[in-house]
């Protein structure tokens, strides 16, 4: 059985480069089949995969040749370890919703049955402080079981979980999407693994893993690799790798139940983090 996860979290605070490096430690580690669907219309979910390469995304395709020229030939590519990768895209800028991008893109990619039987991940990297739009599409209509939530200690961070938390409760009965738990993606702030520990208990959850911040994934990143691919023996590689075991041996997926914004707002006066 595939297990599809959709990955969300604030802008900036890492899903890409945590999708990416973790679906490159359960491939090289775990022997995982894993695809990557971006689902940004900035489309970069996926180029430490490939190297950098240029992909088409599937809205540009779909722009420019029309949906029956988006086919898998196209607009999937493979990278390290095997890892098939598609960007969907997004509108021209400034004209449409880019979250109309998603929906068209993940139906094409059902359409022409991208998501095979053999593979064991695929993962949705998705925009978004909240879940709304076509960026709620991965989580409402059932095309992803699990979701992750990158956080740090940040406070704007929390926030945009606690509110990607009420999209998913919203969706969670008719579409059975469920919370496998919060990836802290540290920010070095004082107090971050008891702050998001508390947090993660809050709303019923828990921290799957805590991910040190550490200067090799950019130095990895600038030379358009992830850390596993990168130096496969330095530590940042294997917390992903522990990230991926731990995502493989999760079974604790739960309904989140969302903070009241004046017991979130009392956390964090508690640990200090409004300055
Ligand atoms: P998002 O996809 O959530 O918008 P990105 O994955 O693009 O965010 O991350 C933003 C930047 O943060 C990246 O350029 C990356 O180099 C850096 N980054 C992410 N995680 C780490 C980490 N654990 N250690 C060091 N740098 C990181
Ligand atoms: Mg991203």
């Amino acid at each position: 059985m595939t297990r599809k996860i959709a990955i969300y979290g604030k802008g900036g605070i890492g899903k890409s480069t945590t999708t990416q490096n973790t679906a490159a430690a359960l491939a090289h580690f775990h022997d995982k089949h894993v695809f990557i669907h971006g689902c940004d219309p900035k489309a970069d979910s996926t180029r430490l995969i490939l190297g950098g390469l240029p992909q088409a995304t599937v809205m540009d395709t779909l722009r420019v040749e029309g949906a029956e020229k988006v086919t898998l030939d196209k607009v999937v590519k493979t990278g390290f370890k095997d890892i098939r990768c598609v960007e969907s895209g997004g509108p021209e800028p400034g004209v449409g919703c880019a979250g109309r991008g998603v929906i068209t893109a993940i139906d094409l990619m059902e359409e022409n049955e991208a998501y095979t039987e053999d593979l064991d991940f695929v993962f949705f990297d998705v925009l978004g402080d909240v879940v709304c739009g076509g960026f709620a599409m991965p989580i409402r209509d059932g095309k992803a079981q699990e979701v992750y939530i990158v956080a740090s200690g940040e406070m704007m961070a929390i926030y945009a979980a606690n509110n990607i938390c009420k999209g998913l409760t919203k969706y969670a009965k008719q579409s059975g999407v469920r919370l496998g738990g919060i990836i802290c993606n540290s920010r070095n702030v004082d107090g971050e693994k008891e702050f998001l520990a508390e947090f993660t208990k809050a709303i019923g959850s828990k921290m799957i893993h805590f991910v040190p911040r550490d200067n090799i994934v950019q130095k990895a990143e600038f030379n358009k690799k992830t850390v596993t691919e990168f130096q496969p023996d330095a530590n940042q590689a294997h917390e992903y790798k522990e990230l991926g075991r731990k995502i493989i041996e999760n079974t604790d997926f739960v309904i989140p139940k969302p903070m009241a914004m004046d017991e979130l707002e009392a956390m964090v006066v508690k640990y200090g983090l409004m300055d």
